[in-house]
C-alpha cells in the first residue's frame, strides 16, 4: 500500500479569483516584504474581502526561512486564530506557512520533529492556501518544508503528507514579476525535481507521467520565459510545470542533487534552484548505469538522439548543461564565486550535511562519504564525473 497526495489545483489566468469563493472570517497571510511592494498581497486581500474574509499580514519570512521565523508566525496565528492561512510568495514563504499551519494545528509537536512517518492528522482549525510567485519549488503542491537550523548551519527537510496545502492557486500573473535570473534558477529547480523524481528509488506509476511532461515543458518554455518575462504563454507553462513537477516528485522524492544542494545552501547560502540545477548533470553522470534506461527515456521525450552503442546519461547531462548555459546558470561551484580556500575549509561540513540528507535514501546510486567528498571536488572544478 502506498499514497499519492495532491492539493486541489486551480490554474491559469484569473485562478486567483478562487479566493473570492472561500468561506470563513479571517485569513492569516504569510508573505515577505517584496510581495507587499509588488502589490500581490493587496490583490489577495481584495479577493478575500469579496468573500467577506478579513486579512491580517505576516510579512517577515526571509529567504531560507529559519525555524525561529516559523515559531514567530505561529505565535501571531495563535493570537488571531484565523480559519485560513494563505501563503503568497516563493518556496521559502510557502514552506514557512506550512510550518506555521502545522504548529497551529498541533501545538504539541515541534516543527523539526515532523517527518513522513508521524502523521499529524487533518487540519481542523485553518485550511492552507498556497499562491506561488515563482515557478520553481512546487511547494504549493508538496508537504515538504525546507527550514534552516541556524545554530547548526544546515537546512533540514521536514513534513509529512498532512502538511500538503489544501488549495494551490497557480496563476501566471503572479509569476510575471520574476527577473530573468530568478526565472532561470527556479526553472532549473523544476527540471531537477522532474528528473530526480522520475529516476528515484521511489518512482511510481502515478508520478512518472507528470514528471516526464514537466521535463518537456521546461526544455520548451524555460528559455522563452527567461528571454522575455512578459511572454504569457511561457510563463503560464512554466508555472504549471513547477506545480506538476511538485506533485510528481513529492510522491516519489528527489535524489543526490537535492542532498548536495541542501548542504551547499546551508553553508554558502546559494539559492536553492541554482544549487540543484548545478548538481543535476553531475548527479546523472554519477548514477549512470543504475538508471540508464530512464535517462534514455528522458532523452527520447525531449527528442535527443542517443546513438546506438552510446550511453544516454552523458548525453542527457550535456543537454542539461547546455540549457543551464542558455539561461545564464553556472556549471561549477567555482563559478558561484566561492574561493577555493573557503570551499576546502567547509568540505567536511558539506559532506556531513549531504550524508545526513534524506534524499540520499531515494538516490538510485547513493555515494558513501568518500565518494561524496570526491563528488563535491569534481563539481567545484566543473569536471564530469568519471567514478
Ligand atoms: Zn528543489
Amino acid at each position: 500500500m502506498w499514497y499519492f497526495v495532491a492539493p486541489e489545483v486551480v490554474y491559469g489566468r484569473d485562478a486567483i479569483t478562487r479566493l473570492s469563493q472561500l468561506q470563513g472570517k479571517l485569513a492569516f497571510i504569510v508573505t515577505d516584504t517584496n510581495m507587499v511592494k509588488l502589490g500581490f498581497v493587496d490583490k489577495v486581500k481584495e479577493q478575500l474581502s469579496q468573500a467577506g474574509i478579513e486579512s491580517t499580514v505576516f510579512d517577515a519570512v526571509e529567504p531560507d526561512p529559519s525555524v525561529e521565523t516559523v515559531e514567530k508566525g505561529m505565535a501571531e496565528i495563535n493570537k488571531c486564530k484565523p480559519d485560513w492561512i494563505v501563503a503568497v510568495g516563493g518556496g521559502s514563504v510557502m514552506d514557512a506557512a506550512k510550518g506555521m499551519s502545522a504548529g497551529y494545528e498541533r501545538p504539541d509537536v515541534r516543527v523539526e520533529e515532523i517527518n513522513p512517518f508521524t502523521p499529524l492528522g487533518p487540519r481542523t482549525k485553518a485550511k492552507l492556501v498556497c499562491i506561488p510567485t515563482t515557478s520553481g519549488t512546487g511547494a504549493e503542491a508538496t508537504w515538504g518544508m525546507v527550514l534552516t537550523i541556524t545554530a547548526e548551519r544546515r537546512k533540514g527537510s521536514f513534513g509529512c503528507r498532512d502538511c500538503t496545502p489544501d488549495i494551490a492557486i497557480v496563476d501566471p500573473e503572479f509569476a510575471l514579476a520574476m527577473p530573468p535570473g530568478l526565472t532561470a534558477q527556479t526553472g532549473m529547480d523544476v527540471l531537477t525535481h522532474a528528473v530526480e523524481g522520475f529516476t528515484s528509488t521511489w518512482k511510481n506509476d502515478f508520478s512518472d507521467g507528470l514528471l516526464l511532461r514537466a521535463i518537456q515543458i521546461v526544455f520548451q518554455y524555460l528559455p522563452r520565459a527567461y528571454k522575455n518575462g512578459q511572454d504569457w504563454e511561457a510563463r503560464e507553462k512554466m508555472h504549471n510545470a513547477a506545480c506538476i513537477a511538485g506533485i510528481g516528485f513529492i510522491n516519489s522524492m528527489c535524489a543526490l542533487a537535492h542532498a548536495c544542494a541542501h548542504s551547499l545552501g546551508g553553508v554558502f547560502h546559494v539559492p536553492h534552484g541554482r544549487a540543484v540545477g548545478l548538481f543535476l548533470p553531475y548527479t546523472i553522470e554519477f548514477i549512470g548505469d543504475a538508471r540508464e534506461e530512464l535517462w534514455a527515456e528522458i532523452a527520447y521525450a525531449i527528442k535527443r538522439d542517443v546513438p546506438v552503442g552510446k550511453k544516454a546519461a552523458p548525453i542527457l547531462a550535456q543537454t542539461i548543461r547546455e540549457l543551464a548555459r542558455n539561461v545564464g546558470e553556472p556549471l561549477s561551484i567555482k563559478e558561484l564565486g566561492i574561493p577555493q580556500d573557503d570551499f576546502d575549509n567547509s568540505l567536511a561540513k558539506l559532506v556531513d550535511n549531504a550524508m545526513m540528507d534524506f534524499q540520499l535514501v531515494t538516490t538510485a546510486r547513493a555515494p558513501n562519504a568518500e565518494e561524496t567528498e570526491k563528488f563535491f571536488r569534481y563539481v567545484y572544478d566543473g569536471k564530469s564525473i568519471d567514478f
